[in-house]
C-alpha cells in the first residue's frame, strides 16, 4: 500500500517538474498548464490517492466509468470527457463535467445544447480535431473545423473553450511537433476571427510519451495517465 502511494506522489511531483521545465525551454516560463489525470481502468482507491497529492482534473473516456466514478468520488474533483462520446449517452453525463474534450460533429453538438438547455446550464466544450487524418481516431479534419464553428455557434447552451488533439503513437518528434504546432496555429487563426460565444482558453494536447513536445509548441492543458498510474493491463 505504502508503495503505491509514494509512487503516484513520486511520479505527479516528476510530471509537475516536467511540465515547468518545458515551459521554461519555450520561453513561456510563469504560465500554466492545467494536468488531467487521466483514471481509465485505474480504481476509486488510486484515484482518491492522486486527489490527495492534489489532483484537480481527472479524465475519462467512456460514459458509463465517468459516471460510475462520479457517483463515489463526487465533486471534489473535475470531471473531463475525453473520449467518443455518443449521442445516447449525452444525458448521462449533462452537468457532471467541467469539460468535453470531444466535441467532433454536429448531431453530438445539437444533442449537447439540447441536454444542457432542458438542465439550464452551459456545457463546456472542446472540438476534437484530427490533425494527422488517422482513420482510427474521431475528430475533424483540420481544414473543417471553421464550417463546424460557423455551423454551431447559435447553440447558446454550449461553448467552445478550445482545441483538442490525439497525436499518432510515435517516437517520430518531428511528426509530433508538426501536429501540434498545426493545431496551435488553427488555435491563432480562430482567435483573430473573433467569433462572439466562443472562447480559445484551452488547447488540450500531450498525452504520456509526448506531453513535453506539446507543451513545447503551446499546450496548455495535458492529459496524462500511464505516468502518473503507471502502465494499463487491457
Ligand atoms: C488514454 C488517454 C490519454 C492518456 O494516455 P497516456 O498515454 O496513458 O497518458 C489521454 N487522452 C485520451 C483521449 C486518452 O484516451
Amino acid at each position: 500500500m505504502g508503495a503505491i502511494k509514494i509512487s503516484i506522489q513520486n511520479n505527479i511531483i516528476m510530471i509537475e517538474e516536467n511540465i515547468d521545465k518545458a515551459l521554461n525551454r519555450a520561453g513561456r516560463k510563469g504560465e500554466k498548464v492545467e494536468l488531467i489525470a487521466v483514471t481509465k481502468t485505474v480504481d476509486v482507491e488510486r484515484i482518491n490517492e492522486a486527489i490527495g497529492t492534489g489532483i484537480l482534473n481527472i479524465g475519462e473516456n467512456k460514459v458509463q466509468e465517468l459516471e460510475k466514478k462520479y457517483n463515489i468520488i463526487g465533486d471534489t474533483v473535475n470531471y473531463h470527457m475525453i473520449g467518443h462520446l455518443q449521442t445516447n449517452k449525452v444525458r448521462n453525463i449533462i452537468g457532471k463535467t467541467r469539460l468535453i474534450h470531444s466535441l467532433d460533429r454536429i448531431s453530438l453538438a445539437k444533442e449537447l445544447d439540447k441536454r444542457s438547455k432542458n438542465n439550464d446550464i452551459v456545457t463546456d466544450v472542446l472540438i476534437q480535431v484530427n490533425v494527422a487524418e488517422e482513420e482510427t481516431k474521431f475528430g475533424l479534419e483540420v481544414d473543417k473545423v471553421l464550417y463546424f464553428i460557423e455551423e454551431i455557434l447559435d447553440l447558446n447552451n454550449i461553448k467552445v473553450r478550445g482545441l483538442m488533439t490525439i497525436a499518432p503513437y510515435t517516437t517520430d518528434t518531428k511528426l509530433l511537433r508538426n501536429v501540434f504546432r498545426t493545431l496551435f496555429n488553427l488555435k491563432e487563426d480562430i482567435i483573430n476571427r473573433n467569433y462572439e460565444n466562443l472562447s480559445m482558453d484551452y488547447l488540450s494536447m500531450g498525452m504520456t510519451n509526448d506531453y513535453e513536445l506539446a507543451i513545447e509548441e503551446g499546450s496548455n492543458m495535458v492529459r496524462i495517465g500511464s505516468a502518473i498510474f503507471g502502465k494499463r493491463n487491457y
